[in-house]
């Protein structure tokens, strides 16, 4: 039995709930993961991601591997324990952080700079496996190659089919009966090389499967390709995560596609930034016109923020740089993230995601509540 699997409850279209069993518990799809980068979401605690409903946090090889190091992990009990999280833990391999400092790639693996100390480091795929070991997530990601796009056709299939040679290395490293490894279906914006890498990493007998190199600058409609071409060629009965992706419009398109897990770091960032994400479309809580406004930020949402504070009150924290500013911000933007995914589930349950997707369209469109 595979520690991580994956059964289907209902399907609407391409669109599909189910539930992921792991050895941390279970996580009704689709789902959204907050982004604990260095075994911490940003302002927030483990305390603040229960009460919010979370089921799942992703944690990032790359900077962990770094500092404090995965082998501290290790004999601290694992992430699980370091962290003070009992539920599911999913952890990058670190390929996409890597690919954004410009390393040097050959087939052993990837050699680039810590942004800590600048010292070069080496990485190559059994590395990331034996670094997720010891790191114990639920889920592992095997080392992928990411291109950034726009790219010449020829790299985008080298670096595709890197991608796959290095995926078998990592099923062959690793040997954690109570973790999963997932592949990574690469292959830029091009639908037959999305469903080549999709099919050839299907074809490995993975646990699940991400779905990377997209949100990273593509036009809407051709991340909607890339995806459908890479989800037709997957296994019914595994997950699919489509990484890095969160903003609205782009998770009711992936979950509209077929897509079952998602993280990325917008919700929480733009918090710190003082910026609000609503139904009613998204907002500087910082604007002259809140000065006295007693209303929350959304009165239908259902976060501790929402629940006490007045925009006003928000308002004046962010303007004094008052430290609770950003945590208060950014409970209420992932019980938003975290409210439109379980949102998306439930309509698929009832049959109604396609309804429910246009009347969120309608209140964004509306722009005011
Ligand atoms: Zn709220």
């Amino acid at each position: 039995m595979p520690a991580v699997t994956w059964s289907s409850k209902s399907t609407e279209g391409q669109a599909r709930s189910g539930v992921l069993h792991t050895p941390h518990g279970e996580v009704r799809t689709p789902a959204f993961m907050p982004v604990g980068t260095r075994a911490a979401v940003k302002t927030v605690d483990t305390d603040d991601l229960e009460s919010l409903g979370t089921e799942i946090v992703l944690a990032n090889t790359y900077h962990l591997m770094l500092r404090p190091g995965s082998e501290l992990i290790g004999e601290l009990g694992g992430l699980h324990e370091f962290m003070s999280w009992d539920k599911p833990i999913l952890t990058d391999s670190g390929g996409f952080q890597i690919f954004s400092l410009d390393p040097e790639i050959d087939e052993s693996g990837a050699t680039f700079k810590s942004i800590y100390d600048g010292q070069t480091v080496q990485l190559s795929p059994e590395d990331a496996v034996m670094v997720q070991q010891q790191l114990g997530p639920d889920i592992a990601m095997v080392l992928d190659v990411c291109v950034g796009l726009p790219a010449p056709e020829e790299k985008v299939e080298a670096e595709m089919r890197r991608t796959l040679r290095w995926a078998e290395r990592c099923l062959e490293a690793h040997d954690k009966k109570d973790q999963a490894l997932f592949g990574i279906v690469q292959g830029g914006i091009n639908d037959q090389l999305r469903a080549e890498s999709a099919r050839l990493t299907s074809a490995l007998g993975f646990d699940g499967f991400g779905i990377g190199g997209l949100s990273v600058g593509e036009s809407a409609e051709d991340r909607r390709r890339a995806l459908a071409a890479a989800v037709a060629e997957l296994p019914e009965d595994k997950p699919r995560y489509v990484m890095g992706l969160g903003d609205t419009d782009g998770l009711l398109d992936a979950i509209e596609r077929g897509a079952d897990m998602f993280d990325c770091v917008l919700p929480t960032r733009l918090a710190r930034h003082g910026k609000a994400l609503t139904r009613f479309g998204d907002f500087n809580v910082n604007r002259s016109e809140f000065e006295n406004d007693e209303t929350p930020i959304d009165e239908e949402c259902g976060c501790l923020t929402c629940s006490r504070y007045s925009k006003a009150y928000l308002r004046h924290l962010i303007r004094m740089r008052e430290l609770s500013a950003q945590r208060l911000l950014t409970i209420h933007n992932l019980q938003y993230t975290l409210d439109l995914v379980a949102g998306a589930r439930e309509a698929i349950e009832a049959g109604r995601l396609k309804s429910h997707i246009d009347e969120l369209k309608v209140a964004r469109e509306s722009g005011s509540p």
